[in-house]
């Protein structure tokens, strides 16, 4: 069953030069001739301990080990355990095997703290800084990172280092737009404005509704009898006086999800069962009290007649990196709202 680990999920990050350089270097580390070369060789090496076992990159949060000690960062440790559901098998850990799980893998706090602590390069300068004080100096204070023109809200694009601002924006001529040119710019961000407000009206209407109901789902994992392709499905349950399930699929139009690092999980929400007429629902999803991922606001709305699956949509996740953190579980549990349009 184990395979060799070629076919182990390796998602790339762009973080983590200093560990990269330590893979570079190999064990002669002659790249940097600087007089700090002793230090330069023992955070390398520390790089290289404490570094994740799938991606091999030092773990930017929390860090989880095998029962037998080995490291993975938390992106790599979820995306261990979606990959295992999405193929019906056990997780393993990469380096020895061993099943890995949330039951029998734990956190490692010395490693995290010890992570935080190693020297890590500025990716705008040439600064140096502790791995907990690196974000903050590269949003915030480095002099070379790339920042906006004040007066972008009048439609400067200028970006640059931080550095050149004040001079950019001495010289800038956004300001000095005529007033035309601003009353044309004022009415564009009101129709932004506007769109994002229609979506809370339309909310704000459809709980006026006389007809109103939530449900709280679990997807569980099935396969096809044929394919053996992966889907979930929730118990059927019943709205409106009608009985509905909702099916969902990994990546849709690909047949082996795990082949990719882009997850995406869309769902058909079916009536199942044979009302008189036409049914028109909305429904919006939300986090619910067993949900793991927030959801965006969303509306969506069919016109449902008998045994009809709407067409798919995707699963309006708030934060899409959440796709694999749902999968990782052995049911993904949410909110359905639903509200019947009335007659
Ligand atoms: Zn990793
Ligand atoms: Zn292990
Ligand atoms: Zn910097
Ligand atoms: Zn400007």
């Amino acid at each position: 069953m184990a395979e060799a680990p070629d076919s182990e999920p390796v998602p790339s990050s762009s973080k983590g030069n200093l560990l990269e350089d330590a893979q570079d270097e190999g064990p002669s580390p002659k790249k940097r001739k600087t007089e700090g070369e002793e230090i330069d060789k023992l955070e390398h090496r520390l790089g290289g301990i404490l570094c994740c076992a799938v991606c091999l990159d030092l773990p930017q949060a929390a860090v989880y080990q095998c029962s037998n000690g080995h490291l993975m960062c938390a992106p790599c440790f979820t995306h261990l355990l979606a990959d295992a559901r999405l193929r019906d098998e056990s997780a393993s850990c990469p380096n020895c095997r061993i099943e890995i799980s949330k039951a029998n893998a734990s956190r490692n706090l010395a490693v995290e703290k010890a992570v935080s602590e190693l020297p890590s390069a500025c990716r705008h300068c040439t600064g140096v800084f502790p791995r907990h004080s690196l974000q903050h100096h590269e949003d915030q204070t480095c002099e070379q990172r790339v920042t906006g023109c004040r007066y972008a809200c009048l439609g400067c694009g200028w970006r640059g280092a931080a550095a050149a601002g004040a001079a950019h924006e001495a010289a800038c001529a956004h300001p000095r737009q005529s007033a035309a040119d601003l009353v044309e710019l004022l009415a564009a961000r009101e129709r932004q404005a506007a769109d994002q407000l229609l979506l809370h009206s339309q909310l704000l209407g459809l709980l006026s509704y006389e007809k109103i109901t939530f449900t709280d789902l679990q997807l569980k994992p099935y396969r096809t009898e044929e394919l053996h392709k992966l889907y979930y499905e929730t118990s059927r349950f019943s709205a409106f006086g009608q009985q509905w399930l909702v099916k969902a699929f990994v990546n849709k139009h690909q047949r082996d999800p795990t082949q990719s690092a882009q997850r995406e999980i869309t769902y058909q929400l079916i009536l199942k069962s044979k009302p008189g007429g036409a049914v028109g629902v909305w429904w919006m999803w939300a986090r619910g009290p067993f949900g793991e991922a927030r959801m965006s606001a969303s509306l969506a709305q069919h016109a449902f007649r008998e045994d009809e699956a709407a067409p798919a949509r995707a699963l309006p996740l708030a934060d899409p990196a959440d796709a694999n953190r749902l999968l990782a579980n052995k049911a993904i549990h949410f909110r359905l709202i639903m509200f019947l349009s009335p007659k």
